[in-house]
């Protein structure tokens, strides 16, 4: 099968003395229109602008199609058609209901997950077999999850018969685009809300087809639409007088001027922002079982997750070895392909991305940080960063305190339980931590010290609708998932 996705973006690391033989998914399972439209009141449409912006390939550079530019009017438009739907069809209409569109939609997600899959990998540039492992089951699970929920909600804490906001305006980033539209979408749905959602600049793709899909389950029009653009078209849309609930999933730096901009409103706000989460190892951790923590926690999707274990914390003890022992399994790591089934990183999502990891980890070696990565052959076109880790961080470096979203990883070290909570608070952030130990009573004991909003113990990463997931501090406010998400999107 042809793969002219991945053509220049092949092979890789040599930390074996033997290759892996090409196993490329196939991108004949994708048709890709030469142009998109918005998604508005059901039907996709033009910009009333006119205009559009391309979409590429971070693996290739190369263009994948065009997306109409959602403006100002086009706000107006979809903000307009959410709102009729939520009074005349979304709003009244009985859970149950509801919960069968709800059940619909993450049942073609399933039937197809393959094209989902595929088309996420190659707008984002994260492997495949992350797309088709991860990503696209969870999106399904949450609709899953949270049509379960609709015919429920008296039944959910909220009181007797807990009310929907209205119309949602929501905006998300790029790093899990299919998934963060169905934390966004799924919720607020259930709970009878209708929703504008815009997907990110640089990943517009699997939103769209999403917007295929409601159609495809006969979602009654305006119920969700989809406006492609920049951090313009977020900007307008969160401002928009018609919106009465904003959900936003994105840097803190835009977190903190959205909250400013609607200071003052009777707009609810929910903010999952950065992080910078501590995953703190113990000399009785099981080690193997750490390592492959350790990578998960900071090479999966490249880095580029807002949970990322970014700071490994690790007992003073055994930190020779447990960098040792990384050292070699990072040699084993396979970079390259998206689409290839073998490849554990892909491409990073976009240039700018791309220049924001090199600045800071030349900051990082600037600063005095001991800078390592494998025996790495990178793809000469396409936006690549090789698996990189810091030893002889202090916490004062930028490394140790700012928010790379990379596959970087900084390792400090710590001799007590005490110094580890010191340390692993240390930052401005507390979206996640991880802890490694075989001792029940530390996990406990640690946990409830981190100052996080969700602690893993001797796993990382893993993630189920059914649990609550959101920040302290710096990491915003409000939780996705679980009962807890439904809190969000109703008048409560
Ligand atoms: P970003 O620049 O904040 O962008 C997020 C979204 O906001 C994008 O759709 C963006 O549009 C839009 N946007 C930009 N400026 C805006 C404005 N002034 N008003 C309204 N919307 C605006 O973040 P990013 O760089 O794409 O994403 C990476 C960040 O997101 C990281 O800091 C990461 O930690 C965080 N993140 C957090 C979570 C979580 O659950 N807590 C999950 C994923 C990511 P454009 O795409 O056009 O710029
Ligand atoms: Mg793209």
């Amino acid at each position: 099968m042809a793969d002219k996705a991945g053509e220049g973006a092949v092979a890789v690391t040599s930390g074996l003395d033997w290759q892996y033989a090409p196993a490329p998914e196939s991108r004949d399972v994708v048709a890709i229109a030469p142009r998109y439209g918005l998604f508005v009141n059901g039907e996709f449409t033009q910009a009333a602008s006119g205009r559009t912006f391309p979409t590429i390939n971070p693996a290739t550079e190369e263009e994948l199609t065009v997306v109409a530019q959602a403006g100002p009017a086009d706000v107006d438009r979809a903000v307009a058609a959410a709102r009729t739907a939520f009074e005349q069809v979304w709003g009244p209409m009985p859970g149950s209901e509801r919960a069968k569109y709800l059940y619909r939609i993450a049942r073609i997600i399933q039937e197809r997950s393959r094209e989902f899959a595929v088309l996420e990998s190659i707008d984002n540039g994260k492997p495949i077999k992350e797309t088709r492992d991860v990503d696209i089951p969870l999106a399904a699970a949450h609709f899953f999850y949270y049509a379960g929920w609709a015919d429920k909600l008296s039944y959910a804490g909220f009181g007797p018969d807990p009310r929907p906001l209205g119309v949602a305006g929501q905006v998300i980033p790029w790093n899990f685009p299919l998934l963060m539209a169905a934390w966004k979408l799924a919720p607020a749905l259930a709970t009878g809300n209708t929703c504008v959602l815009k997907p990110a600049e640089t990943t517009p793709l699997t939103a769209l087809l999403l917007a295929e899909v409601c159609q495809q389950a006969d979602l009654p029009p305006g119920v969700v639409n989809v406006l492609t653009g920049a951090g313009g078209t977020g900007a307008a849309l969160v401002a928009h007088p018609g919106v009465d609930k904003v959900a936003f999933t994105g840097s803190t730096e835009v977190g903190i001027a959205i909250t400013e901009k609607i200071a003052g409103s009777a707009k609810k706000l929910t903010l999952e922002l950065g992080g910078k989460a501590a995953n703190v190892v113990f000399d009785d951790a099981p080690i193997d079982q750490a390592v492959e923590g350790i990578v998960n926690g900071i090479f999966f999707n490249q880095g580029q997750v807002c949970c990322a274990g970014s700071r490994l914390l690790v007992q003073e003890s055994v930190a020779e070895q447990v960098v040792d022992r990384l050292r070699r399994r990072l040699a084993t790591l396979r970079v390259g392909d998206p689409l290839d089934k073998n490849t554990d990183l892909g491409a990073i999502n976009s240039r700018r991305q791309l220049e924001k990891i090199t600045e800071l980890t030349a900051a990082g070696e600037a600063e005095g940080a001991e800078r390592w990565s494998p025996p790495c052959e990178l793809p000469s076109r396409g936006y690549w960063f090789a698996p990189t880790v810091f030893t002889g961080v202090s916490q004062a470096h930028r490394i140790a305190r700012e928010e790379i979203f990379g596959p970087v990883l900084s390792v400090l070290t710590f001799r007590t339980p005490q110094e580890a909570v010191a340390k692993a608070n240390n930052t401005p952030y507390g979206l996640s931590a991880g802890i490694w130990t075989e001792k029940g009573s530390r996990i406990l004991w640690m946990a409830q010290r981190l100052r996080a909003g969700v602690v893993w113990a001797n796993t990382f990463n893993v993630f189920d609708p059914a649990s609550p997931f959101g920040g302290y501090k710096e990491s915003g406010f409000g939780r996705e998932g679980g009962r807890h998400g439904l809190a969000a999107y109703l008048d409560a």
